[in-house]
Formats: structure tokens, C-alpha cells, sequence
């Protein structure tokens, strides 16, 4: 394919490109493995001597050709897909990281992506500090020890939907010589490109928009190529020296750009597993192909709930980035100028016990443990995916105890309206 070709094509048609008479479609190769001739070809593919494939869980055609498809989207050197948004955030920090090191993390971040840092990390032996992203760079700059391996934050975040200063974050990074890694789950590679504003790894739960029709649970890791480890190779020893469990090749010698993905596939794979299904990633593949025509319908759908909930007296207050006076609107103009995404959070007058009895009146709109599909749906945290945190650690994620989150589908945006305007006409 041209390389300079525009998002829209490369989501229809990026990573597979069919030979003379080879199937048009993404074949779905639901096997384990693959057969070779003789042992040398495979002792050759072992010792990654040669590319090839041998084993799924290592790697496979059809999902290999969908991460093809998203490192083209995200402008990135090479990608995997993993088993889920939660593996794909470990893989990208554990790549880089072991016991002893240390990560710092916006506190605006998915409640999933909260608990791996703060907890099952810890238990791994890699502390996390989290700063508020909206701190001054000095102040961000203090979280930085001399054992800090990454910064992460999420592009538009969940389900809070504030706005990342990529480029700030990338400063600050980058001051530290260590890579910004962004969860860019939320506006997609359609409304934001990170690694175009600093960022070096991009994440993914393509579980969301991505699938978009909510059949598969999965994620990724981009590389964008550019962090120099080698310039800091005492902090990256994993990239940087010998490897003993492949014969003392050392990745960044013998991969170049392409050190970070080889060593989240032939070590993070081959020891922890989290592949997904190929029948997932062809899944996977289909919502991809739509994507370009479905996230502005996202955008514009949800611009018109915002703007409606902005002006009802029954409603408290409304995150959206599309609205003029938000607080992340200037940031939104800078980083997302098509549109940020589907999801708005607000809050209504009254109790808790309003956000439920809203909830519970909504007709076609339905209560999900989900968020950015083609079918609006919402949630509220406190009493579901955050219920595992504290009110201390609710509000240290930025997620308010009345906050609902509302995921605006791509239906016609009248029965969106209408809908919601008959459940809080019930209140
Ligand atoms: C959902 C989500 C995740 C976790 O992804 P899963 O696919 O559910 O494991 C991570 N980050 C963000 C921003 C998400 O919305």
C-alpha cells in the first residue's frame, strides 16, 4: 500500500494485502502452529535468526496483519495485539520495568489501569506515584526518582474525559529519559495521533471503539520507534544488554527500532501468554474497517447530548471536551480538532440515589459494564467499575461519586434525546 496513504484507506485496507488469488478478506488462521520441512528452518526461528511462524502464542498471520493495521493508523514502527486493554498496559510498563523500578502515572486513568499500578505492580515490586495532570511540569518533574522507567497518561481519560497535555507530558518524559507511554483508547488514531505530539508507546483497549460493536475483549502496544534506549542503557538493561534466555542477543543491537515490540513478543508473550484469539482479532478487524465513518457520528452524537444536558436545570454539571466553556475544550482544540470521542460524564442534582433512579428509567439506552460501542449505554463507576476503590481513592482517580458515564452510540440522535429527556422528566 502507499505509504502515504490517508486514515480512511488504511482502516479499510491496511496490514492484509492478498497476493495473485489469495482470499480478499482477512483469512482467519485458526491454528497453533505451522509446519516446516526440516528442524534447521525451525532452530533458525527459535533463535529469531529468521521470521517465520512456528507457535500462536508467539505469533500468528491474522493477528499480526490487524496490528499492522493499527501501527499504520498510529503512525508506529510495529504492534501487537494482546488479550485485553489490561494486558496491553502491563506488557507496554513491563517491557521496560522490573522489581525494583518505578513508574509515574496521571491519576485520571482508567479505574482497571488504576489498580494494576497501584496494587498488582506494588505486588510485582514496581512502585508507582500518581501526580494530577494538570500539575505544573515542575511539580510533575518531583514524582521522578532516579529508578523511574516511564510516564503514562490516557489521551482522553476514563471515565473522568479529561484531555492530556501529550506535548507536556512528553517534555517531562523526555527531560527524565524515560519514554511517555499513552492510553489512546478513547479518541482513536481517527482523532488523535500521540506520537505526532512526543508520545513513544500508544496503547490500546481495542475491546472499545476499535471493535466498536462490542464482540471481543482485546488490546495493543504501538511503538512509535523513536525513544533512544541505547542513549540511556544502564536504565534499560532488558533492552539494552544480553539476553540470556535468547542466547545473549541483546535487542536494541540486533532489532534497532524494532527492539521494544521484539522483546514484548518473543519474552512477554512466550512467558506470560496473553494472546488473543485470531477469530478475535478478524472480530477485531471488521470494527477497524468502519471506524473512520463511525467515530464522527460518535462525536457529533454526543456534541448534541452535551449540549443538551448543558442547558438542563436537572443536571448538575457535564465533562465534555466539545463544550465551550469545559475546561479541557482549549486542550481539545489543540490535540483533538475533528472530535474527541463518544463519552461524556456528568453528574445531576441530587443524591446518588438520582444518578440510579435516572439510570433505571432509561428505555433504549441501557446500563452496561461497557463504554464506546455503537449502542449508547452508561455506567456509574462509583457503584460499579470503581466500587473496588475508596472515596478517597475515588476522588484521587478523579471520578466523583455522582458521576455518571455516558457512552453516546452512533443511533439517531433524536431517540438518543428523547430518551433521556423522558428519563430525567421521571425524576
Ligand atoms: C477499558 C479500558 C482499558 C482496559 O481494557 P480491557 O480491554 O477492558 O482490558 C484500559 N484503558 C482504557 C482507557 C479503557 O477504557
Amino acid at each position: 500500500m502507499e505509504k502515504k496513504a490517508r486514515l480512511a484507506t488504511l482502516c479499510v485496507q491496511a496490514g492484509h494485502e492478498p497476493k495473485n488469488g489469495e482470499p480478499r478478506v482477512l483469512p482467519i488462521v485458526q491454528s497453533t502452529t505451522f509446519k516446516y520441512d526440516n528442524t534447521e528452518e525451525m532452530a533458525d526461528l527459535f533463535d529469531l535468526k529468521k521470521e517465520g511462524y512456528f507457535y500462536t502464542r508467539l505469533q500468528n498471520p491474522t493477528n499480526d496483519a490487524v496490528a499492522r493495521k493499527i501501527a499504520a493508523l498510529e503512525g508506529g514502527v510495529g504492534a501487537v495485539l494482546t488479550s485485553s486493554g489490561q494486558a496491553a498496559n502491563f506488557y507496554a510498563v513491563f517491557n521496560i520495568c522490573e522489581a525494583g523500578d518505578h513508574i509515574v502515572s496521571s491519576n485520571e486513568i482508567y479505574g482497571g489501569t488504576y489498580n494494576l499500578f497501584g496494587v498488582t505492580l506494588k505486588k510485582l515490586g514496581i512502585e508507582c506515584t500518581f501526580v494530577s495532570q494538570e500539575a505544573s511540569e515542575e511539580e510533575i518533574s518531583r514524582a521522578f526518582k532516579p529508578n523511574t522507567k516511564a510516564l503514562f497518561g490516557e489521551t482522553i481519560s476514563n471515565p473522568g474525559c479529561r484531555v492530556l497535555d501529550i506535548e507536556k507530558f512528553a517534555r517531562i518524559a523526555h527531560a527524565h529519559g524515560v519514554p511517555l507511554i499513552v492510553d489512546n483508547t478513547f479518541p482513536t488514531p481517527i482523532n488523535c495521533r500521540p506520537f505526532e505530539w512526543g508520545a513513544d508507546i500508544v496503547t490500546h483497549s481495542t475491546t472499545k471503539y476499535m471493535d466498536g460493536h462490542a464482540t471481543q475483549v482485546g488490546g495493543c502496544v504501538v511503538d512509535s520507534g523513536n525513544f533512544d534506549w541505547e542513549k540511556y542503557a544502564d536504565r534499560y538493561p532488558g533492552l539494552c544488554t544480553p539476553d540470556e534466555s535468547y542466547h545473549g542477543l541483546t535487542y536494541t543491537k540486533a532489532f534497532d527500532k524494532m527492539a521494544y515490540m521484539t522483546k514484548i513478543v518473543s519474552q512477554l508473550m512466550r512467558d506470560l501468554g496473553s494472546i488473543p484469539s485470531p477469530h478475535n482479532a478478524f472480530l477485531l478487524n471488521l470494527g477497524l474497517e468502519t471506524l473512520h465513518l463511525r467515530m464522527p457520528r460518535h462525536c457529533e452524537n454526543a456534541q448534541r447530548v452535551a449540549e443538551f444536558l448543558h442547558d438542563d436545570k436537572r443536571v448538575a454539571w457535564v465533562h465534555y471536551s466539545g463544550l465551550p466553556d469545559d475546561e479541557c475544550y482549549g486542550m481539545a482544540k489543540k490535540y483533538l480538532p475533528e472530535g474527541s470521542c463518544g463519552v461524556i460524564a456528568f453528574g445531576l442534582k441530587g443524591d446518588r440515589q438520582t444518578a440510579v433512579q435516572f439510570m433505571d428509567s432509561l428505555r433504549m439506552i441501557a446500563i452496561v459494564t461497557h463504554v464506546a460501542d455503537a449502542r449508547t449505554c452508561v455506567l456509574h463507576p462509583a457503584s460499579h467499575t470503581h466500587r473496588q476503590l475508596s472515596d478517597e481513592q475515588l476522588r484521587e482517580a478523579g471520578v466523583a461519586p455522582d458521576l455518571i458515564r455516558l457512552s453516546v452510540g452512533i443511533e439517531d440522535i433524536e431517540d438518543i434525546l428523547s430518551d433521556i429527556r423522558q428519563a430525567l422528566d421521571q425524576l
